[in-house]
């Protein structure tokens, strides 16, 4: 039986066979991560602790919850590891955006109680087909009752970009857990995904007919048995290539380029376009240059990926460690 696939392996494919290669087939190993992957951990890692609180009937107030944010940040920040890309953009920056989502986030759910909470960072492990020879895997950031009955899918991102609905209505991350939940609430059940864009204060929602379901999991399928079939992992070059960890060693960039940035170091991106609220939207790191996406891709899975693009989140770089993010207790 061959490898459990995720939304971020399929995408690592899509973005560019050869990161694919490097990270999924010679599992080569980088002790880096983008700072805006590491903006979103924490993000995450304290909304995570947040619903965990309230779902114990002990809400911590918003500067509680904020200071725990630095805290989470102060813990874990290597500057030796955490690269920062864009040029002029400093790393208070980044953990000022951290706050600003966190804030943003907890004025606009307070009290925290539009549903019932069921599951955190929860994995979820399913086959797309019968035979189970196509596995699939993934950690959902949090999965609610609704008031209303229905099951919530959510999702955090923290990057600038709040795509348009079209495309969330197109999305395959979400729509893949939807099938997995399926299986455990029942074929039935009436689901709704939930994208909280954090860094702008947006919350999208999509839903899913059971065709729509049935042609992302076709599609899914054969993307699986292309990556299988694939002899050859040709570099894609895209504006995405400034926060690969693995341009250093990229054959697309053996000619000249100055070598990797590490922290504080910088590379041609526009500063003016960072991941401020206000600015240029980022694209997801699994934003696809393919010429040829997948009608069900990611929502950011875009032919034209733009040249102020930045990973989005947690997602952005994911290793395979990061595939499944453990549940954190206090
Ligand atoms: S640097 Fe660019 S072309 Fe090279 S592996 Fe990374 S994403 Fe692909």
């Amino acid at each position: 039986m061959g490898p459990i696939f995720s939304h971020s392996r399929i995408s690592s494919f899509e973005n560019c066979p050869k990161q694919f290669e490097f990270r999924y087939i010679q599992k080569i190993e980088r002790d880096s991560e983008s700072i805006e992957a590491f903006v979103g951990k924490r993000v995450h890692e304290v909304l995570e602790r947040l619903y965990l609180f309230a779902g114990r009937g002990m809400l911590p107030g918003i500067e509680k919850v904020v200071d725990r944010y630095h805290k989470l940040w102060e813990e874990s920040y290597d500057a030796e590891r955490v690269r920062v890309v864009r040029e002029g953009a400093t790393v208070g920056f980044y953990r000022a955006l951290g706050e600003r989502c966190v804030r943003g986030y907890y004025v606009r759910h307070y009290p925290f109680d539009e549903g019932e909470t069921l599951g955190l960072e929860q994995r979820v492990l399913f086959p797309l087909d019968e035979a189970g020879q196509y596995r699939m895997q993934g950690v959902i950031d949090r999965i609610s009752r609704a008031r209303d009955g229905v099951i919530e899918v959510h999702d955090y991102k923290t990057g600038a970009r709040v795509p348009a609905q079209r495309i969330l209505d197109e999305d395959r991350q979400l729509a893949l857990y939807q099938l997995g939940l399926a299986r455990q609430f029942g074929e039935d059940t009436p689901f709704r995904l939930v994208w909280h864009y954090v860094a702008k204060d947006v919350t999208r929602i999509s839903t899913r007919s059971p065709e729509a379901l049935d042609g992302l999991r076709r599609a899914t399928i054969a993307r699986i048995d292309e990556i299988r079939t694939a002899t050859e992992f040709a570099p894609r070059k895209s504006a995405l290539c400034s926060w690969c960890e693995y341009r250093e060693i990229c054959p697309a960039f053996a000619d000249a380029l100055p070598p990797h940035p590490k922290s504080s170091a910088t590379v041609a991106v526009d500063a003016k376009s960072a991941v401020a609220p206000d600015t240029a939207p980022a694209a997801s790191p699994s934003a696809s240059p393919s010429a040829s996406p997948s009608p069900s891709a990611s929502p950011s899975a875009s032919p034209a990926v733009p040249p102020d693009a930045v990973p989005d989140g947690p997602e952005a770089a994911v290793s395979p460690a990061d595939e499944v993010r453990q549940l954190r207790l206090l």
